[in-house]
């Protein structure tokens, strides 16, 4: 199982960051992937989210992502479940410990206590190499209770300016990492 983690410096006045994302309206996520039955790269950058499945061939269930490698032709597959919300301002405060536990999410080896796990793949045969982030719609909460859609730049950076309260809004750093569990 692989988990993409999330992390960024939020302005004091955010609350959480987080996609918008819906069964109605499911976000979509732009991956770069590797093939882990030959080890080359896919030759492009693939999209799909977290609500909407396809069959597998020969009735053998469903996935979010269905894709033969180019290469070895082998017929591999993503299912990909929503795991936490978003980044929380508090985010150790909000992480939910048991859960995290029983995804095998609490090795030592990391310190993932400031990241957010917002995504759960369970990849048969693809690895995920590379996350689009500036592709995916990202939104905040304020402190304030109003709401605002993030356009990342691509260095992880948004700056912007909250009319209602007079104050200005940014996230820095933002960064991402996939890392594999049990
Ligand atoms: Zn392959």
């Amino acid at each position: 199982m692989q988990y993409l983690f999330i992390a960024a410096e939020l302005s004091e006045n955010i609350n959480k960051l987080y996609l918008k994302d819906s069964e109605a309206e499911p976000a979509d996520y732009r991956f770069q992937l590797k093939c882990t039955n030959c080890g080359e790269d896919a030759q492009k950058v693939v999209t799909f989210n977290a609500h909407e499945k396809q069959e597998l061939a020969g009735g053998k269930g469903e996935a979010s992502f269905v894709m033969k490698c180019k290469f070895c032709e082998s017929s591999n597959s993503i299912v990909a479940s929503v795991f936490e919300e978003g980044l929380f301002c508090q985010q150790s405060e909000n992480v939910d410990i048991t859960k995290r536990k029983k995804a095998n999410l609490n090795g030592n080896k990391i310190d993932i206590n400031d990241w957010a796990a917002l995504l759960q793949l369970d990849c048969r045969g693809w690895e995920i190499t590379g996350y689009e982030f500036d592709q995916s719609p990202f939104a905040v909460e304020l402190s304030s209770g109003s709401t605002m859609d993030v356009q990342f730049d691509e260095d992880g950076t948004w700056y912007d300016y909250d009319d209602e309260a007079g104050e200005e809004v940014s996230i820095t750093d933002f960064k991402f990492k996939v890392i594999k569990a049990k």
